[in-house]
């Protein structure tokens, strides 16, 4: 090797300087903190303006951060929504169209990448997607759904351990523990901390069994809707707390059934008085069937945020570490959950629509001297940006096949809410499956919501300006023709865009779900 003169020396010189120090330097890129949950309503969530709860400190992250508004997701059910986030694809495109596929971990996923990339990963509680997490230097998930109380729990894919307590607690202690005594201070990581609740069948914990007692809940404006001009589906499908609730859900003389002896006295304190109570009503004939279907919501939307309470009030005890730690200074946190959820709108529990309430879920983040306190943003990001997100945080390659972009412009308010995307398409899969919800594809845009349940060739339009619950279907308006035609052609040209194919897996009866609770002795 020979080198004209000593100016390239010195530059040889200077750049393997550079090389050395850049190696000694510290890694400087933000930890990932993805708090999520399991069918978790903004109606829910004070920092949204519910007018049901408080959650302090879910509002203490959107209050030193930014709060998301229009956080929509491309299938609104579990599994899906999980796969969707770890492989910044749509369902048809990461092969998990719904709850019943097992994911393929062989795929390329976000954490992995982030592995790749240097940082250190940890997967801690509700997993839900069959197949052993891949991607994680460490991994404790629970087995499918998991229970609220006393979970057993797998260990980096290997060892089986039970663990005695509240699901929403262990999940927290384990990952505070992996915070304080595996984290590898070398490098950024990426922890992912997935909680059980609030999803069904919406168990307390021990602390929170009383919250709510004396109070009567609002029951939101559709409550009692009647499906009028919507298509055929909204009133076919078997998830109406008036009806479908069964006498599990509604802690009727039926608890979780693996309780030890603290606990079952705990719970029988709390639901064995309350139970009477309704007993004695409806004998004496004091409660009609309107009456019932009342108590029904309150037993239901007690107990569903009785276990938000707990996962919020553990999520307090995550953000009081970090403080504690000075590791706030460089972590963004996020909390979120896999979809939205129905609080009795429309009659309905559950999830799966195209609708709001199912369609938008929660996104909450913070990062110190980054994102602006307070922020809020109506730009409609997605559950299918995150893996470009968190790959963009990392400074790490965007794989050429994603389908999400990165949210980070929205997040830092660099970019104006039109900017971000002007069109979404949304894709539900699962029918029958539970709850006989029928599948189907739409567009959401700024204004307009056109969907198409392609099974029964039937069509809602919605204009969200004016109708904001979705209860005026105005597919076949005259008036809103040349918006159907728009529309349809954006949806076209979303379907070919995505590549998405055409839906040829065989229909089956309806039959999942129907019985629900109608008094004592039907049990
Ligand atoms: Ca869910």
């Amino acid at each position: 090797m020979t080198f004209r003169n000593n100016a390239t020396w010195l530059a040889v010189f200077l750049t393997a300087l550079v090389v050395v120090q850049g190696c000694e330097a510290p890694d400087d890129r933000p930890n990932i903190l993805f708090i999520f949950s399991d069918d978790h309503s903004s109606a829910a969530i004070s920092a949204y303006g519910s007018v049901l709860n408080n959650t302090p400190h879910i509002d203490r992250i959107a209050r030193e951060g930014i709060r998301l508004d229009r956080y929509l997701v491309t299938n609104s059910i579990c599994a899906p929504s999980r796969a969707t986030i770890l492989t910044g694809k749509y369902s048809h495109e990461n092969g998990q169209l719904t709850n019943f596929e097992t994911f393929d971990g062989n795929q390329q996923t976000f954490p992995k990448l982030l592995q790749q990339a240097g940082y250190q990963t940890a997967m801690i509680g509700k997993w839900h997607l069959r197949s052993v997490p891949t991607g994680f230097d460490y991994s404790n998930v629970l087995i499918g759904q998991g229970p609220y109380y006393n979970p057993r729990m797998i260990l980096n894919g290997v060892d089986t351990v039970s663990h005695e307590g509240y699901t929403t607690d262990i999940v927290t202690d384990m990952a505070l523990d992996w915070l304080r005594q595996d984290r590898d201070s070398g490098k950024p990581f990426l922890a992912m901390v997935q909680h059980k609740a609030p999803h069904r069948p919406w168990d307390p914990g021990p602390d929170q069994l009383a919250l709510f007692d004396d109070e009567t809940l609002p029951q939101p404006s559709t409550f009692r809707d009647n499906y009028d001009t919507r298509s055929s589906a909204a009133a076919a499908a078997n998830m109406r707390v008036a009806t479908n609730l069964v006498a599990r859900d509604l802690k009727i003389e039926a608890g979780p059934g693996n309780l030890n002896e603290e606990q079952q006295a705990r719970w029988d304190a709390a639901y064995g008085p309350r139970n009477e109570a309704l007993r004695d009503a409806l004998e004496r004939g004091d409660m009609d069937d309107e009456a019932l279907v009342d108590w029904k919501y309150q037993r239901y939307v007690k107990d569903y945020l009785r276990t938000v309470a707990s996962m919020d009030e553990n999520i307090g005890r995550i953000l009081d570490y970090l403080e504690e730690t000075g590791l706030a200074e460089n972590t963004i946190v996020i909390y979120s959950s896999d979809q939205g959820w129905y609080l009795g709108e429309h009659g309905w529990y559950d999830k799966r629509w195209m609708f709001e309430p199912s369609l938008r879920a929660p996104f909450v983040a913070r990062w110190p001297g980054h994102i602006p306190d307070g922020s809020v943003s109506a730009a409609m990001t997605s559950n299918v940006d995150l893996a470009s997100t968190f790959l963009d945080l990392a400074g790490a390659p965007q794989p050429p096949d994603l389908h999400g972009k990165s949210m980070m412009p929205v997040l830092l308010g660099e970019e104006g809410e039109d900017a971000f995307r002007e069109s979404f398409y949304y894709h539900y899969y699962e029918y029958p499956g539970s709850h006989c919800v029928q599948r189907h594809y739409g567009v959401r845009t700024d204004r307009y919501k056109l969907i198409y349940y392609y099974e029964i060739d039937e069509w809602e339009l919605f204009d969200l300006d004016v109708d904001p619950d979705e209860v005026n279907n105005r597919y076949a308006d005259p008036a809103m023709q040349s918006i159907v035609t728009e529309l349809t052609t954006e949806l076209d040209r979303l379907r070919q865009d995505l590549d998405v194919p055409a839906d040829t897996r065989p229909m089956a009866e309806c039959t999942s779900d129907s019985a629900g609770w109608f008094g004592f002795g039907d049990e």
